[in-house]
């Protein structure tokens, strides 16, 4: 039988792209996965390489936009790409797990800042999640997946 398939952060699969080159692996969450087909993703290593600056989600007068901390620059637009590209090519996802925090990835536990960098909210969803919650596929931070599901 064809096993559902679920989207994941690939650094939570042990890859090493997060920004500065190291992973995020959990091997307890890959145990809990184990009956889904996993299909990884990383849009910032995709779109910028790793190591790469980092960046913060930014909430301006009509959205929130992923803002790097090098440049100063607006650099959503590859993400948002980059994800509508990931589910257009993956349309039997339907999972998806995102590293928590993550201005890319996470689904409820991202800070959102101001335009003048202060905090508005520890809550907020990254640029791909977005993308997913969008396409109303389930969605889950790695954290809060592995705590509801570990009995
Ligand atoms: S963009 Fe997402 S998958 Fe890539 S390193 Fe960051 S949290 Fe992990």
């Amino acid at each position: 039988m064809l096993k559902s398939k679920v989207a994941l952060s690939a650094c939570l699969l042990g890859c090493t792209c997060r920004y500065d080159g190291n992973n995020n692996l959990n091997e307890n969450l890959l145990i809990l996965l184990d009956a889904y087909e996993i299909v990884p993703f990383c849009p910032e290593d995709h779109c910028f390489g790793t190591p790469r600056p980092t960046m913060d989600l930014v909430k301006n007068e009509d959205n929130v936009e992923a803002i790097s901390n090098e440049t100063q620059k607006n650099i959503s637009r590859p993400i948002r790409e980059y994800a509508q590209n990931f589910f257009r090519v993956n349309p039997n996802i339907t999972l998806f797990i995102g590293k928590d925090r993550s201005p890319s990835c996470a689904v409820k536990s991202g800070k959102i800042y101001d335009v003048e960098k202060n905090l508005l909210d520890k809550k907020g969803t990254g640029l791909m999640a977005q993308v997913a919650l969008d396409l109303g596929i389930e969605s889950w931070d790695a954290e809060t997946y592995e705590a509801s599901h570990t009995s």
